[in-house]
């Protein structure tokens, strides 16, 4: 049914309905699902429009002697008449910013008829109140240059196979990307660049906008607000834009006559949606080059396994960058045993002795320290040492991390808060602990040991407010800050030249993981972090502290060792039969009654095994790892196949023709990243 017709013309090409197809038919989802992914909702509802603003202009040609008169009794209105013969027409705020006058002065220029006022459309632009710096085209070097060329090469291929772009933290992958957009727009052609998390992006986003001061660049991503994304999107659409940037969904973005999709930090997982459709941006920045027939190019410093069979198998092309810029060093990376550590010193140890005095050497050069900890809050988990009581939260089956400076106990799941209790809820026994380590408490224990120096801790906690993130990173930049603590936050691309210590508080929370890909993480976290050090003429060095000190992925991390990790990694996979070597289904049945959401899970496990398709493997009905969340019951069938397509099919009849309890909640997840 037709509910009504929104705009004059189709808001989809062809080659965009064709991706939507593409990603219901593989992600196993209704068509309608797909089409929300690729039209925002602010474009899909009718009710937002274009954004006007009064405007004001001359109502006819004033004569001297007019202006003459006017001055006499105000100069300030005089001079709102001079401004509007020369501009013609401007927006009110800005008659009254320029002229210095209140719109009561305007209002009695329109009485006296010399002055009309109108409104009109204008752009919501979220970027308007930035500036940027221009910047020129770098010369290449030579690892550049051979890298750019077979790219640019590329751009003229009447069907391109993607690129891997391989290239060492500092290498220069960035200049690449701009030169190569250069290079589209010099085709007449037009140019996506997707980053994991724009918001954690801020200097990428510069760096475009100020290479390509001329041309429309828009950006997308979740931020923005409804008129913000409404704005962009036709300023793409209407092909205003000719250079976008977003994180996953900006794959969607409607341009024409595309030639280039940047994926950088194509390794990162926050490029997977985890609700439905559940897609990967990178994968799909693959198929929507297949459809445009335009360059893919996916880059990283580390690689996903993923990706890196692709070029082993041929269907991508591998290109690398092994040196930095400049000749600048990789950072040292030395490798802390923390079970040496915490005999010394009472307590268990948050800051080995090693780190510490590294800390203490920068702050005695005036050099920068950053301290990465995967994991917010103070302490991970009130534990009563009497009777082992733990506090755990009342939906979730996880433990409630202790949140100093809010003075509460928060579930990092589902955001239950609780008061702290003074005694153990179980067996009322006063001496109940925290135990763990969480962001909070590195901040507090570096203040306490280096009482002289400045501090600050990012995190989610600490950077609720809107531009915290970039207040705190601009004075990081400025030298204000001595130490930065945080997480994820502060992985991601940052480039600060004053940075020469990293220290990787605790190594081995992403290495324990109940995830196949727990080593990847732990290789790629390392590396990544690591790269914010020595960015500048300093060298750096990086101290990794770990329980498990000689666990390969902390090994060939440490020794800047990709190769040698990934074969091994590759070994292991292939002997397990996990991805790359084999396609993953996991879906996830929920629901508030443990039985119910059991006996639902059980019967789409029988109904999967009828007429299963051959080479398909279905494990059986299991509790989740995560088996309480929300307040729900959550169990887990995992499918393993090569034949994704075929088995997709299958899911999708067996899904149409059953119907499952109203509270029931089964989700379908091809190719997982959440195995929780
Ligand atoms: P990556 O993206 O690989 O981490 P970047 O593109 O951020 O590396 O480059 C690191 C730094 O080196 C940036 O400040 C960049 O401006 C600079 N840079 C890149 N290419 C060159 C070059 N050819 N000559 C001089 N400086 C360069
Ligand atoms: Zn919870």
């Amino acid at each position: 049914v037709i509910e009504s017709v929104i705009g004059d013309r189709p808001a989809l090409n062809p080659r965009l309905l064709s991706l939507a197809r593409w990603v219901s038919d593989y992600y196993c989802c209704p068509l309608e699902t797909a089409f929300r992914a690729v039209l925002p909702q602010v474009v899909r509802k009718a009710e937002m429009t274009a954004k006007t603003q009064q405007f004001a202009r001359l109502a006819r040609e004033v004569t001297d002697q007019e202006l003459e008169k006017t001055g006499r009794r105000s100069p300030g209105q005089r001079e709102v008449l001079e401004y509007l013969g020369q501009h013609g027409k401007a927006k009110v705020t800005q008659i009254a910013r320029d002229c210095g006058v209140d719109r009561a002065s305007l209002r009695s220029l329109e009485k006296k008829g010399l002055l009309t006022f109108f409104s009109e459309e204008v752009q919501r632009d979220p970027l308007q109140d930035e500036v940027f710096i221009a910047t020129t085209p770098l010369a290449l070097n030579a690892e550049q240059a051979r890298a750019f060329a077979e790219l640019a090469a590329a751009l003229d291929e009447p069907a391109p196979k993607p690129f891997v772009l391989h290239g060492v933290t500092g290498s220069g992958k960035t200049e690449v990307y701009l030169q190569l957009v250069q290079g589209a727009l010099d085709r007449g052609k037009s140019a996506i660049l997707l980053v994991p998390e724009i918001a954690l992006t801020p200097q990428t986003v510069e760096r475009l906008k100020g290479r390509f001061p001329e041309v429309g660049v828009a950006v997308l991503h979740s931020h923005l607000s409804g008129g913000e994304r409404y704005d962009e999107w036709h300023r793409i659409n209407d092909q205003q834009a000719r250079i976008v940037i977003g994180a996953r969904s900006a794959v969607f973005a409607p341009l024409e006559n595309l030639g280039l999709i940047v994926v950088d930090e194509e390794h990162e997982n926050s490029y997977k949606q985890e609700e439905a459709p559940r897609y990967h941006g990178r994968d799909l920045a693959v198929v929507r080059g297949a459809l445009e027939k335009c360059v893919v190019l996916l880059g990283s410093a580390t690689p996903s396994l993923e990706s890196i069979q692709n070029t082993l198998s041929g269907k991508y092309r591998l290109l690398r960058l092994l040196e930095r810029v400049d000749d600048q060093k990789m950072p040292i990376l030395r490798v802390i045993d923390m079970r040496q550590e915490s005999q010394k010193q009472k307590g268990g140890a948050i800051l080995s002795g090693r780190l510490a005095q590294a800390i203490e050497r920068r702050l005695e050069r005036r050099e920068q320290t950053i301290l990465f900890l995967n994991r917010r809050g103070f302490s991970t988990s009130l534990i009563c040492h009497v009777c082992g009581y733990v506090c755990e939260c009342p939906h979730c089956s996880v433990a409630l991390t202790y949140h100093r400076a809010a003075a509460r106990i928060v579930c990092h799941i589902c955001g239950h808060v609780a008061a702290v209790p003074k005694k153990c809820p179980a067996c009322s026994d006063p001496k109940i602990r925290y135990s763990g380590t969480g962001t909070e408490k590195v901040e507090d224990a570096v203040a306490r040991l280096f009482p002289k120096a400045v501090v600050r801790r990012m995190d989610a906690d600490a950077m609720t407010r809107k531009g915290a993130y970039r207040e705190a990173l601009s004075e990081f930049r400025l030298g204000k800050i001595d130490i930065l603590v945080g997480t994820q936050m502060i992985a991601k691309g940052l480039h600060f030249p004053n940075v020469t210590l990293v220290g990787i508080v605790n190594a081995d929370l992403t290495l324990h993981l109940a995830d196949f890909r727990a080593s990847e993480r732990t290789f790629q976290l390392i590396t990544q972090v690591a790269g914010r050090a020595g960015r500048g003429e300093l060298e750096g060095e990086v101290f990794i502290q770990s329980f498990t000190p000689y666990h390969p992925a902390i090994q060939y991390a440490r020794h800047h060792d990709f190769e040698g990790f990934r074969e091994q990694e590759v070994e292991f996979r292939q002997q397990w039969n996990y991805p790359p070597f084999t396609h993953m289904v996991l879906i996830t049945i929920r629901s508030p009654h443990e039985d119910r959401g059991k006996f639902s899970a059980e019967t789409l496990e029988r109904r999967l095994r009828e007429n299963l398709p051959a080479g398909v493997e279905l494990s059986q009905t299991a509790p989740a790892p995560l088996e309480r969340s929300h307040g729900n019951f959550r169990f887990h069938l995992m499918l393993r196949t090569v034949a994704i397509a075929r088995l997709s099919r299958h899911l999708k009849g067996v899904l149409e023709k059953l119907t499952f309890p109203e509270d029931v909640v089964v989700a379908v997840d091809v190719d997982p990243y959440q195995l929780m």
